[in-house]
């Protein structure tokens, strides 16, 4: 049985990754996608399962007991991915920030990290007001997008511009079928 290979979507909030994570699951019945830990509030309207919603202590358990294969905090809240345990044959699918993402590759050196931008701030600002992001948040997490994508230039393996979604997910997809061959 081969290992599975580590597939990470990065980039700044508002981007798409999430949207682009759940249509590559849906395309790919081969690809497993992890379900992080978080120590953020639910958002209104957020799916239960978007995330295991915990409070810092237990986050911080978890980490004591070596339980996850990545965190970091971002903008004031704890996520991380549990060590990964995919269903046999499958491959991983880790959808997080900048820092996670190095930690994987520093981990698994041949992950394979996909860096989306976003076309333009003004597409990223509307993206992030449309999810319901409180206004006082927008503006924060823009700078911290592009310091995130200046960071994640410095190790990603390739990088995708989300402009058209249908052409996004089409040109990731061909990046995993790229890399499950290498
Ligand atoms: P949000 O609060 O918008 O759901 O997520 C904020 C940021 O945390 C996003 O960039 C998201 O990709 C990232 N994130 C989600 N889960 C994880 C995780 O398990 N580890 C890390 N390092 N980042 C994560």
């Amino acid at each position: 049985m081969t290992e599975p290979k580590i597939f990470v979507l990065v980039g700044p909030g508002g981007v798409g990754k999430g949207t682009i994570a759940a249509l590559l699951i849906e395309r790919d019945p081969k690809l497993w996608l992890s379900r992080s830990w978080t120590t953020r509030p639910q958002r209104p309207g957020e799916s239960d399962d978007a995330y295991v919603f915990v409070d810092r202590e237990q986050f911080l358990n978890h980490v004591a007991n070596e339980g996850f294969f990545e965190w970091a905090e971002f903008l004031g809240n704890l996520y991380g991915t549990p060590l990964p345990e995919p269903p046999s044959g499958h491959d991983v699918l880790l959808e997080i920030e900048v820092d996670g993402a190095r930690q994987v590759v520093e981990r698994q050196p041949d992950a394979c990290v996909i860096l989306l931008v976003p076309p333009s701030l003004e597409v990223q600002r509307e993206r992030l007001r449309g999810r319901g992001d409180h206004e006082s948040h927008v503006e924060a997490r823009i700078a911290q997008g592009q310091l995130e994508v200046e960071q994640a230039r410095s190790f990603a393996t390739v990088e995708v511009v989300n402009n058209d979604l249908e052409t996004a997910v089409d040109d990731v997809a061909g990046i995993v079928a790229g890399h499950r061959r290498s």
